[in-house]
């Protein structure tokens, strides 16, 4: 069925009554630090997912965890393209990469956290994450490509890793001098 102006009135757009929030950046301790489950389902909840949203689209990312805003809580949300072009847009809470399989693919990869710097990463390029909803209700994320790449990384937010964790040798050196030397000013 063709998409019309009144359904599309009917469905709100991720974000869009939400907040941007300050971006945490390299160094900063909420993103060094493994997150915590998510207990309190109440509209605090939602309130974050709506800010992560709009905080994520004002920076043009295409994933965005809770800590990335400060917030320790196992929480991402994403609006990411697979490799096939096909658009994934969601949110989940408390979620596990319950599989991470296929071949593992290194290729470009990028921070909200670390703006303007890339490395080539090594991800599984197939990743299945098991979570619930704000509304407590079972989710399950399968992704191939880029998007699994995004899944892992986002992941790996909330168990307080950034991607430069993952780089080993003068790949990693190299990000880490960008990093230092961004105009945000990364850490030593
Ligand atoms: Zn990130």
């Amino acid at each position: 069925m063709e998409r019309t102006l009144a359904a599309m009135r009917h469905r709100p757009i991720p974000g869009s009554s939400g907040l941007v929030r300050p971006m945490t950046l390299l160094g900063d301790p909420a993103l060094h630090a493994p997150c915590g489950a998510v207990t309190d389902f109440g509209p605090s909840l939602v309130r974050l997912v709506e800010d992560m949203y709009a905080t994520m689209y004002a920076a043009e990312g295409v994933g965005l965890a809770a800590n990335q805003v400060g917030v320790p809580l196992r929480v991402f949300v994403y609006d990411c393209p697979d490799d096939e072009d096909v658009r994934h847009v969601g949110h989940i809470v408390n979620p596990r990469l319950v599989e991470a399989d296929g071949i593992t693919v290194r290729g470009p990869e990028g921070c909200l956290s670390l703006p303007g710097v890339e490395a080539g990463t090594e991800r599984f390029d197939r990743a299945v994450v098991e979570g619930v909803s704000v509304t407590g209700s079972p989710v399950r994320i399968e992704g191939t490509g880029f998007f699994a790449r995004c899944l892992q990384h986002e992941c790996d937010h909330l168990d307080g890793l950034v991607y430069t964790d993952r780089l080993t040798g003068l790949r990693r050196a190299r990000a880490l001098r960008a990093a230092r030397r961004a105009p945000w000013g990364g850490p030593a």
